[in-house]
């Protein structure tokens, strides 16, 4: 039994969606579908994004939402299917009208698209808000949503849930956070023990690096839950961070496919305790993949005696607390200490509180801000084997003239990290590429 789950442009238009209901009919096993709403297509933005344009324009969203309703007539009518529109419409826009919450309106795009493969395909539609549970404080409910998804859908043969949402103990829909409908079908494929779940997306499989970068990154053929970890949450997307969460009770692996060219490899996702027993294998190398995200800032603080000085790593961090900023990393010296936090989205005078708060709490020698930081990561299982990556990486760099602002290594035994300036980046990602994959 598996889990597929077909991402934005795979459910794009009807064409597409031929190519997932072959996927689908071609596969006994194929028993639950999981989809988001119709992605990005040759004319027209992502379904999601159109619903976020309804409630921009909540006081006159008829005419944002006709474009959302043509969409799915397209595919209505290129699948020949019989569906109601019209009424899903009608009730849609009266929804709205009553005050229906953002996240419903904005989950109605899997919804949807949810309902009308399931009517293609002949198989029952189970409602997400029925089995993926977020308790009163909008937190996901892991465990009581496994319990009841698993019962539910093991009353159904075959499946088609939509992915991206659930709902609060009311009643309410709660949406996960964009890129969500990755989440669910890690929840499906552990509520029914799936033997595999399969993500669909329009690419081959996880690229080695950004392939916007780096033009010709080789496809990886299998990394771990770990190293995807690190990856994604580096920035690179072509699976939700949070996915693995779900599958690692169960040690599903996730095998990452191309709608588009169904015959290829893609890549497998398995589960790090299994990898290190030696039950799967793979091409060695010391690196698996290389992935980077901008926008960081660093808080440099400086006071001498600052590591005889009890409590003062806790005063500074009780500041971010405060604050509500997490950070990132915090690398340090005997009178020195770095603190890289997420620059995307931090105002400006959250930012001059924080520092403010530092200098109140700890009374440092110097504290400077640094600004367009962006972050490297170099990443591979057998990489604390290497004894020369460190080596490997600090001179690629230095050969390249670029200049690391900060390097942690050790902490996590499958990554190196480095810090460079934003300017840098691009230039960084391709020199590590080069001295790891060429
Ligand atoms: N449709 C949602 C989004 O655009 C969820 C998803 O695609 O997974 O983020």
């Amino acid at each position: 039994m598996k889990t597929l789950k077909f991402g934005g442009t795979s459910m794009a238009d009807g064409a597409a969606i031929k190519k997932v209901i072959d996927i689908i009919k071609s596969d006994k096993e194929a028993n639950y579908i999981v989809v988001s709403a119709p992605g990005v297509s040759a004319t027209c933005e992502k379904v999601t994004d159109l619903l976020l344009n309804v409630i921009k324009n909540k006081d006159n969203f008829a005419k944002p939402l006709e474009r959302v309703k043509e969409r799915f007539s397209a595919i209505v009518n290129s699948l020949n299917i019989k569906f109601d529109l019209d009424e899903y419409f009608v009730y849609f826009a009266n929804d709205i009208k009553h005050g229906v919450s953002v996240d419903y309106i904005v989950s109605r795009g899997e919804h949807l698209s949810a309902m009308l493969l399931a009517k293609a395909l002949d198989y029952d539609f189970v409602d997400a808000k029925d089995i993926i549970k977020f308790d009163a404080f909008s937190n996901f409910d892991a465990e009581l949503t496994n319990e009841i998804c698993g019962e539910k859908l093991r009353q159904h043969k075959n499946a088609v849930i939509p992915g991206f949402y659930g709902a609060l103990p009311n009643g309410e829909v709660k949406t996960f956070s964009r890129g969500g409908s990755d989440i669910t079908g890690a929840i499906a494929a552990r509520a029914v023990s799936a033997s595999v779940y399969e993500n669909f997306t329009d690419v081959d499989g996880f690229c080695a690096s950004d392939p916007r970068i780096i033009k010709d990154a080789g496809v990886i053929e299998m990394l771990t839950y770990e190293e995807l970890r690190e990856l994604s949450y580096m920035g690179a997307s072509v699976l939700h961070s949070m996915s693995i969460f779900p599958v690692r009770h169960e040690d599903i692996p996730i095998h990452i496919r191309n709608t588009f060219n169904p015959k290829g490899n893609g890549t497998f996702i398995v589960p790090t305790k299994k990898f290190k027993e030696g039950k799967y294998s793979r091409k060695k190398r010391a690196v698996t993949g290389i992935a980077g995200k901008k926008e960081f800032l660093g808080i440099n603080i400086e006071k001498s005696l600052m590591n005889e000085e009890l409590g003062f790593g806790r005063r500074i961090l009780s500041v971010f607390e405060k604050y509500n900023v997490s950070f990132e990393h915090m690398p340090g010296s005997i009178d020195t200490l770095s603190i890289i936090i997420d620059g995307n989205g931090l105002e400006k005078t959250i930012l001059n509180r924080v520092v403010a708060g530092i200098i109140n709490e700890c009374n440092p020698d110097n504290i400077e801000i640094v600004q367009d930081i962006s972050l490297i990561a170099v990443v591979g299982h057998t990489l604390s084997e290497e004894i020369n990556a460190i080596a490997r990486v600090s001179s690629a760099l230095a050969k390249n003239n670029i200049r690391i602002r900060m390097i942690n290594y050790g902490a996590s035994k499958l990554n190196i990290i480095v810090a460079v300036d934003t300017q840098n980046f691009e230039n960084a990602i391709k020199v590590l590429y080069d001295e790891f994959f060429k």
